[in-house]
């Protein structure tokens, strides 16, 4: 069987081939260094890809974040930037559009995604609280810690499961929000961290009868929810495409809809946005908004740059609305599903279904042979850079950290590699490149040997801990 991206993607066109909805009008030169210059790097970087230079790297599938390319519209943007102090006009226009397709009432921007959790988590977690959610995401779960708060996981059980073909792994489960409610009492959960497509669950999607639910359950109990909109539009994508009675509506109706039934929200705009820089948060509540936007001039900047330049916030209010139109979306999950349907053709062991932003790698099913402790999903990033220059990232043991309390390892389930596409960005040649390197790896797989720790970060570890090979 071929990649059977036709059928999956372009319904329209019948058995006919689909294409991205843009053309390229400017090139960025990568090359691919030899094997021992890769070595040499892998070795330079404590076989730790976030410590590659990104020259040493070919096909860059570390992240999504920041990574995009801009349209020609967005970079036309970028000269309309009113850079001045306070008021900037390129503000309003942010306003404005976060406002027509997210629906939320008051604006506060950031430099980035983790800026925006910063606020939020300091203007609503006290000592104590409790903030459950649909499993942890690395920057959001310690900006609730330092805030003083304890994450609990409340996503459904085929979350934790890489074989299950669950259509929305990103649910939250009722029952378990409702054991922990009963059991810390209402009082003590501040919010429901939300997240829309899972990112540590392999970009897994939440269904709209779902949040309904959940809206449900939490005005029992005067609990709000907050809403990770990090990739909030590629999960109207999924909504659309397996949700009953949302075939037909736009995706920008989809996502404002599923915004509806949250409080607010906190945006790292360098993902579904298109733009290289930039964040924000958004919230109904006047009292939580004045007190976020008391605190953005202390740690950000003032309210109304909060750390992005006027050009930047051109640019995001410009991508905010190509990141929401069918056809851009259709083309940035097409891609990614290509990859996936070659790797799962050749029977690679990937999380299943293939979710929105990346391909997620299932190291504990690779590399049998090597126990966690030994850092598998590490290992799996590293030989895949030394094989082929692509560069991917460390989804297990190593993000996971250590428990607070005990000080010990956190041992997820979940032990992956991901393969991050940034979006418009790659071709087709270069996801058959990458799924032919993965190959290369998956067959080497028996005379892999794991690693260990030789450098470890208090916080945030994956960033910039160090491996040596056992
Ligand atoms: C990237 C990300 C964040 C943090 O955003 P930054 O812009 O990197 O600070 C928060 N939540 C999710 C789901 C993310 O993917």
């Amino acid at each position: 069987m071929t990649a059977s991206t036709p059928q999956t993607m372009g319904q329209q066109f019948g058995r006919r081939s689909w294409a991205e909805p843009w053309k390229i009008k400017m090139v960025e030169p990568i090359s691919l260094k030899s094997r021992a210059e890769r070595q040499q790097a892998i070795e330079e970087a404590g076989f730790n890809t976030f410590l590659l230079r990104s020259e040493d790297v070919y096909i860059d599938l570390l992240t999504d974040s920041g990574t995009s390319a801009m349209s020609d519209r967005q970079w036309a943007g970028l000269m309309l930037g009113d850079e001045a102090y306070a008021g900037s006009r390129n503000f309003y226009n942010l306003v404005e559009a976060i406002q027509t397709y997210y629906g939320y009432q008051y604006i506060v921007p950031t430099h980035q995604g983790r800026g925006a959790e910063h606020l939020i988590s300091q203007a609503l977690i006290k000592p104590g609280d409790t903030i459950p959610g649909n499993m942890y995401f690395t920057t959001t779960r310690l900006h609730q810690e330092l805030a003083g708060g304890t994450f609990v996981d409340v996503i459904i059980d085929e979350a934790h499961d890489p074989a299950s073909t669950h259509p929305f792994k990103g649910n939250v489960n009722l029952d378990k929000l409702a054991a922990v409610i009963k059991k810390v009492g209402a009082d003590k959960i501040p919010y429901v961290s939300l997240a829309g497509t899972v990112n540590m669950a392999g970009g897994q999607p939440v269904s709209m009868a779902n949040v309904r639910a959940l809206r449900n359950l939490c005005d029992r109990y005067g609990i709000k929810i907050y809403l990770d909109a990090t990739r909030m539009a590629e999960n109207a994508f999924f909504i659309r495409e397996r949700e009953e009675g949302y075939a037909d509506k736009p995706i920008a109706a989809i996502l404002k809809e599923f915004c509806g039934y949250t409080d607010g929200a906190w945006m790292s705009a360098k993902k579904d946005h298109l733009v290289n820089i930039g964040g924000w948060l958004a919230v109904n509540d006047p009292d939580v908004y004045d007190s976020a936007r008391n605190m953005v001039v202390i740690y950000e900047g003032l309210h109304t740059y909060g750390g992005m330049s006027g050009r930047d916030m051109e640019a995001l209010a410009i991508g905010i609305g190509e990141a929401v139109q069918d056809d851009h979306m259709a083309a940035r999950i097409g891609q990614v599903r290509y990859l996936g349907e070659l790797l799962v053709d050749w029977g690679i062991p990937i999380v299943q279904p293939v979710g929105g932003h990346a391909i997620f790698l299932d190291a504990k099913r690779i590399y049998e042979h090597i126990p966690q402790a030994e850092f598998p999903a590490q290992t799996l990033a590293a030989e895949l850079y030394l094989d082929s220059g692509i560069r991917a990232m460390e989804r297990g043991v190593v993000s996971a950290g250590r428990d607070p309390a005990t000080g010990d390892h956190r041992y997820p389930k979940l032990e992956l590699v991901r393969l991050t596409i940034p979006r418009r960005v790659y071709t087709q040649a270069h996801m058959d490149v990458t799924a032919e390197a993965v190959k290369a790896v998956y067959d080497n797989r028996l005379q892999t040997r794991g690693m260990k720790m030789v450098y470890e970060p208090k916080y945030l570890r994956f960033f910039q801990a160090r491996f040596a090979r056992l």
